[in-house]
């Protein structure tokens, strides 16, 4: 038996990244029931083995509720860090030397290993490195290919595997590490909807992702290093989607210029038609306490007036007290933004123009008719998902749902601002699309006596390929009786 499951009438997608805290199946069916779009599982942290348990049991939900889930599977990538020391933690004074070099030996006071080769070459006197999320800070005194002699700028603690970032050079290490690669082949074998890479530098390390993904997921790029931002355009075109990474974009910039990049790479985003994740510490208080800051509350609903596809919890829900109360929290300020009449109208105050495309022409339309003749929603027959991204790229006012034949695509639709996707069967003829999209729209939820409807498709039906049909149907008292017992309630008929 399905468990009843009214449709979410909130427009921005919750991710929820999932750990200790939340990863059991009844845990994550209550992230889900409070509001959770989207799950993250990150391969930082856990097996294999483990990862599968929590992939199924996501999986598992679509059982249970009979709506598609959506998986995002986080590649740790070219994440830097210091070896280890013999004595536990070492205190760096300022205005010490602090040597790093790729000697295995535990370290001490006087030095540490630092095993990427790489970085030696990519360095010069002067170059400052950050530790410990920025913490602590040094700077290059004399270099060799084996060994960096630093100054401590900024002391402090210093202890083993540590995580270190160099944010004014671009370091010529491979986009993805051999644990990368082999995290990367166990994700696209358990099937997942989303690939995240990590410290994205250069458009060549998305396109090297993208070549190893081979179309059999859907490509986040991460934008967390300034030379990133220096190719943000390039970098979110060759990418299926993006997230502001937050925590470290802020330790790899002074952490004031990360608001306007979160604004400069939103905007971006929306005007290139590829969903934007809005992602750290946005309830990081939570970890500890049941309720938020004021702050933090109003950090959330900035990110939803901006118009981001997705919002994100990582720790909150990953390893912290609170985790479904932190969504629910979430789920509540968008919905709160989202009832704002000022909302539409900041949404649309960056005006994202159409492509000269029928399916760009046809969306853009379709935004239009929505406040022409009031219509309740917007009906999108989809094979690729193509068509769904361009709808929602123009933030349509009214609900749009995305009837797939690919449960793929309904998957990865899980992202989309606004998208409410369906996998079910392909339509064959004009009559068919009217009648299914009618009965689709009656059974989401979406539609009622007297709604007019907006479908989109493409014709010749059941062809992969360009939407170049949009009709406008009304829904019939007549009908509304004739479709209320048909079909599965799972819509996957
Ligand atoms: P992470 O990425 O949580 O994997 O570090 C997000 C960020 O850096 O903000
Ligand atoms: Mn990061």
């Amino acid at each position: 038996m399905t468990e009843k499951f009214s449709p979410r009438n909130r427009k921005v997608r919750i991710l929820a990244t999932l750990g200790p805290a939340s990863d059991t199946p009844e845990r994550i069916a209550a992230l889900y029931r409070a509001g959770a779009d989207a799950f993250r599982v990150n391969m930082s942290h856990g097996e294999h083995a483990r990862h599968a348990e929590v992939i199924a049991a996501i999986r598992s939900l679509e059982k249970q509720f009979g709506r598609p889930t959506t998986i995002l599977v986080d590649l740790q990538g070219p994440k830097l860090r210091v070896g280890k020391f013999a004595d536990g933690p070492v205190m760096l004074e300022e205005g010490a030397t602090f040597v790093l070099d790729r000697d295995s030996a535990p370290g001490d006071v006087t030095r540490v290993e630092l095993p990427h080769r790489e970085i030696y070459e990519a360095l010069e006197v002067g170059s400052r490195l950050l530790l410990d999320d920025g913490k602590l800070v040094l700077s290059v005194v004399a270099l060799t290919a084996d060994r960096i002699e630093t100054r401590v700028e900024v002391g402090g603690k210093l202890s083993d595997r540590k995580g270190l970032n160099v944010p004014d050079v671009v370091i010529p290490v491979a986009a993805l590490t051999e644990k990368d690669r082999k995290d990367l082949a166990f994700a696209l074998d358990q099937g997942v909807d989303w690939i995240a890479m990590s410290f994205v530098q250069r458009p060549e390390d998305v396109a090297e992702g993208r070549r190893l993904i081979g179309g059999r997921a859907s490509l986040l790029a991460k934008i967390e290093k300034p030379a990133a931002i220096r190719r943000l355009e390039e970098i979110i075109e060759l990418s299926d989607g993006v997230m502001v990474a937050r925590g470290d974009l802020g330790v790899e910039l002074p952490p004031q210029n990360v608001p306007p990049i979160q604004k400069q790479i939103v905007a971006t985003a929306r005007r290139l038609g590829r969903p934007v994740v809005v992602a750290t510490q946005m309830l990081e208080s939570m970890i500890t306490s049941p309720s938020p800051t004021r702050a933090e509350v109003s950090d959330v609903a900035t990110a939803v007036y901006d118009g981001a596809d997705a919002i994100m919890l990582s720790a909150e829900t990953a390893a912290g007290d609170w985790p479904v109360e932190a969504v629910a929290m979430m789920d509540k300020i968008a919905t709160a933004v989202e009832a704002d009449t000022g909302y539409s109208a900041r949404l649309h105050f960056t005006e994202t123009l159409p492509d000269a495309t029928t399916a760009d022409a046809l969306s853009a339309a379709a935004g239009g008719i929505i406040g022409t003749i009031s219509a309740d929603a917007i009906i999108c027959f989809t094979s690729s998902g193509s068509t769904a991204r361009r709808i929602s790229r123009e933030r349509p006012s009214v609900p749009l749902l995305v009837l797939t034949p690919k449960l793929k695509t309904a998957r990865r639709s899980g992202l989309l601002w606004g998208a409410h996707a369906v996998s079910t069967r392909d339509i064959g003829s004009f009559e068919e699309m009217i009648a299914k999209g009618k009965r689709m729209a009656l059974r989401h939820g979406v539609a009622s006596a007297g709604s007019k409807l907006i479908m989109m498709a493409g014709v010749p039906f059941g062809t992969p390929g360009s939407t170049n049909v949009l009709h406008v149907a009304t829904l019939t008292g007549d009908e509304l009786k004739g479709f209320g017992e048909e079909g599965k309630a799972d819509g996957t008929s």
